[in-house]
């Protein structure tokens, strides 16, 4: 608990900073100009549903449909240094041991062909083809990379859309699209009705492999915005959720970082509720992030929000309580044993609660349980249900390996390190 303070203040001032209307204390006159009508929102606050989308191929990877939210990062390496960027693309696009995270498609930004022909031939010459995505501002230089490139970002603003017919209909090639929204001071309804009549003529022309984003500082309400629009329209184009952190600023509160990363308090909650937000309204079918952090650090909180909202299970999810007055065991220690035996299987949820007043209940989700029940006593679980009572504290992290493996979802270390080199 004492760790995750710093992390509750930041995101309770994130709510706070957003509440430059207090409503309560307006009068119902003064609310009908400035708080906006209520209107369908586009997902279900009470369920889960993930946006429909067709699923397009991007280089070999399926995105939108049921395919999981791809992940994009870009580089950080000045472009004029050819094998600087090189290194960065295939250190991203290689999977990190262990949970197997990476960067599904690497993005550069340029207008200029021939970096992106040398970025190409330096790859070609260490015989990798990452997906290779080129995030440009011309549409001039779209069409003359459509051919050439797996995935191309067109930067528009409001009074460059591409809406002629021609202009589109060569933009149809190997790359996929990815139209891009750069907002300024449009309302989040215009940048959705520029989206949407955008989508409408991409469809018209043949256009099938198009995915929509936008760039803003706040991304939450124009995406929100957008999949309504989109819903409205019957439109179901890949949505990529796109966001820049480089703006954040990193609290100086020593005790707001995560020992051995780049990521602050700040960065973390920024991200988390811009990103996270959107895909647990079941928006969004790839992530893409750009930020000041270590490539392995944006690597790790991209998958880890992938994983918070159950989209991407890439590691063991520990589920354990904050710990107070009733545990019976010394949760750190229990948790680190167990963490230690159990964090190689992929996807499983396990839950560690220190008793069984709220224990059960806390760990609703998870797929086994180990649940403090008397002094030196623990009950195992298998989902809600109780598999062994009261069973000594000194067997019961054995044991409860043994119940996963008996339910099958048990994996040799080895096993699961070479599955996720191959993957
Ligand atoms: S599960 Fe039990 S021990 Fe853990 S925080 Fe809740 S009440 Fe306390």
């Amino acid at each position: 608990p004492v760790n995750e303070v710093y992390f509750g203040f930041e995101l309770v001032k994130k709510y706070n900073d957003k509440l430059w209307v207090h409503a309560d204390t307006l009068s119902d006159f003064a609310k009908s100009f400035i708080l906006p009508k209520a209107e369908e929102p586009p997902f279900t606050p009470f369920e889960f549903n993930r946006r429909p989308s067709q699923k397009i191929v991007v280089g070999n990877l399926d995105v939108g449909g049921d395919a999981v939210p791809r992940v994009e990062l870009e580089v950080k390496a000045s472009l004029s240094n050819v094998e600087k960027v090189r290194d960065e693309i295939i250190f991203s696009a290689k999977p990190f041991l262990r949970d197997g995270a990476k960067s599904e498609f690497t993005s550069i930004t340029t207008d200029c062909i021939d970096d992106v022909k040398a970025i190409q031939a330096a790859l070609n010459e260490k015989f990798v083809a990452p997906i290779l995505s080129v995030s440009v501002s011309q549409m001039l230089t779209a069409k003359a990379l459509v051919n050439s490139v797996d995935k191309i970002r067109l930067n528009i603003k409001r009074g460059d859309v591409p809406f002629e017919k021609e202009g589109l209909q060569h933009l149809v090639g190997r790359a996929a699209i990815e139209f891009s929204f750069v907002k300024t001071d449009e309302t989040d309804t215009a940048i959705a009705e520029i989206l949407t009549r955008l989508a409408e003529k991409c469809r018209a022309v043949g256009l099938e492999r198009a995915m929509f984003s936008i760039q803003a500082k706040d991304i939450i309400y124009p995406y929100r915005r957008l999949a309504q629009a989109f819903k409205k329209a019957q439109i179901t184009f890949p949505i990529v959720l796109r966001y820049d952190a480089r703006h954040v600023q990193p609290t100086n509160n020593p005790h707001a970082k995560i020992p051995d990363s780049t990521i602050d308090a700040s960065t973390l909650c920024t991200v988390a509720v811009q990103l996270g937000t959107l895909l647990c309204d079941g928006i969004g079918d790839a992530v893409a992030l750009c930020s000041n952090l270590l490539r392995g650090d944006e690597l790790n909180l991209v998958y880890n929000i992938l994983q918070a909202t159950r989209y991407r299970m890439t590691k063991t999810e520990f589920i354990s309580c904050p710990s107070c007055g009733r545990t019976l065991f010394d949760l750190e220690e229990v948790t680190a044993k167990i963490k230690a035996r159990t964090a190689h299987l992929k996807g499983l949820k396990i839950g560690i609660m220190g008793c069984i007043v709220n224990g059960p209940g806390e760990m609703a989700d998870a797929d086994f349980g180990y649940v403090g029940t008397g002094v030196g006593e623990i009950s195992l679980y298998v989902g809600k249900e109780v598999v062994e009572r009261h069973i000594p504290e000194a067997e019961a992290v054995d044991r409860l390996v043994e119940l996963i493996k008996r339910h099958g979802k048990w994996q040799e270390p080895e096993a699961s390190l070479a599955e996720e080199t191959q993957s």
